[in-house]
């Protein structure tokens, strides 16, 4: 069953309000294994939805419409719906009493606009709103359906949940959807698909879908499936699922849809029984601040220091100032004295360290802004890693964080290799 959602209101236009309610529609429709195959957003303007409507009821074979059905001028979706019906508004008098009833119950005068929440287009089923004064609506047109509900987003929720969502399902018949997302780290999007997990076409029959969602801390990865059954659908998912897993493994930090990185390292620590300690030039404390967000990070996370300054650097790990002098503190070598110093200052079994050129300005021919030396001392021994990143501060910051938590990663794993294929270098 493909559906399309119209979202109706000019605050949706103009950017006053986000169209949270056809993402959740969209998720409700999925889960159900229904298609979102469209959304369409419309001001409040007669001809307008007129044409959405038209559109939709050709295309999709089945339609659902928020927003617009309100009391006030300018909400017209009734008055639009009577003239694409060429029905008349009549007053359904159920819904009058509950309108007043809620009115009493609060104590509130009657507001004489409220009447009109009672009109309804003679051809409409009217589906119960216990939680506002619009009822939503239910229409057969051209042996389609038409579900309109509410804008307000707590009362199409209500309606989508128990009287749109059954009747939908219902009518298609038996669908099952099943997903399955992973969390990827340190590798682009195009090399993972490319060369990491390579061509999947063998894998994806129909109803089968493989998405990749780049953002700042990674790549989430998502398939899912569509089938009359949910054993079906799993089966389905099956083996792209081993596929996924077994190429990308490397770079696979969680198998679910929120997880984030310092989650799972926190808890990789934890269930080695390890300590960490930071030490955190160019990032200046975001690492600590990642690993201290995670509840529980007391039993692993021992404590940093943001040595911003080369005095800092020299007074707080024990960086000899001669090797500032001789290197330059972004350097190799004072990255990887800065890891060393915060493991012995601290007593830690693990230290990440940062020293970069975050931006805009400070960058040279061979600094240029961006490199980023992160250094790692664990159990078997100390290096550091040259990353070069953005032109922009927050993202150079961001970026080199998260790279030095799966640098750390990976050594508590034992996995070969650095994340987007650094290389290490040893004192
Ligand atoms: P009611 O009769 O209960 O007022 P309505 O159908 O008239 O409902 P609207 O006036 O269109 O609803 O919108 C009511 C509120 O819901 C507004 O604050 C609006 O910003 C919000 N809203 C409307 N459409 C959406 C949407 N698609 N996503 C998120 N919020 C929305």
């Amino acid at each position: 069953m493909r559906v399309h959602i119209l979202s109706v209101g000019n605050e949706l236009l103009i950017g006053d309000t986000v169209n949270t309610n056809a993402s959740r529609m969209g998720r409700w429709l999925t889960q159900a294994g229904l298609t979102c195959a469209r959304v369409v957003t419309v001001g409040d303007e007669y001809d307008a939805l007129t044409d959405a409507l038209d559109a939709a009821f050709r295309q999709a074979d089945a339609v659902l419409l928020t927003g617009g059905l309100g009391p006030t001028h300018d909400d017209i979706t009734k008055s639009v719906l009577c003239g694409y019906f060429g029905v008349e508004l009549v007053r359904h008098e159920p819904t009058l009493v509950a309108v007043r009833r809620m009115f009493e119950r609060r104590g509130l005068a009657f507001p004489p606009s409220n009447f009109a929440q009672a009109d309804l287009p003679a051809n409409a089923e009217v589906l119960p709103n216990p939680l506002g004064t619009a009822p939503g609506l239910w229409f057969e047109h051209q042996g389609k359906p038409l579900a309109v509900m509410p804008g307000v987003p707590r009362e199409m929720a209500h309606l989508m949940e128990h009287e749109v969502m059954p009747r939908l399902v219902a009518r298609a018949g038996g669908r099952a959807y099943r997903d399955r997302y992973y969390q990827v780290v340190g590798i682009g999007e195009s090399t993972l698909s490319d060369w990491v997990i390579g061509p999947v076409d063998d894998l994806l029959q129909p109803g089968l879908t493989m998405a990749f969602l780049p953002h700042t801390e990674g790549i989430t990865l998502r398939i899912s499936s569509v089938a009359d059954t949910p054993a079906r659908a799993e089966a389905a998912l099956q083996p792209l699922a081993t596929r996924i897993s077994t190429k990308a493994a490397a770079y696979i930090f969680a198998s679910d849809a929120h997880t984030r990185l310092e989650t799972a390292v926190v808890a990789l620590l934890t269930e080695a029984g390890r300590t960490l300690a930071t030490a955190e030039s160019c990032t200046g404390g975001w690492i600590s601040n990642l690993v201290t967000n995670v509840p529980g990070s007391s039993a692993v996370f021992l404590g940093g220091v943001a040595a911003y300054a080369n005095a800092a650097k020299t007074d707080l790990l024990d960086v000899p100032a001669d090797l500032i002098a001789a290197h330059g503190a972004v350097s190799k070598e004072v990255a990887i004295a800065m890891a060393a110093g915060a493991a012995r200052r601290f007593g830690a079994d693990y230290a990440l360290s940062t020293t970069g050129i975050a931006g805009p300005g400070g960058g040279s021919a061979d600094k240029p802004v961006g490199l980023v030396w992160i250094g790692f001392h664990g159990p078997l021994g100390t290096f550091a890693v040259e990353a070069r990143f953005f032109k922009e501060r927050l993202v150079n910051k961001e970026k080199a964080a998260l790279t030095a938590l799966d640098i750390l990663r990976r050594q508590v794993l034992g996995i070969p290799g650095m994340p987007y294929d650094l290389q290490p270098e040893y004192p």
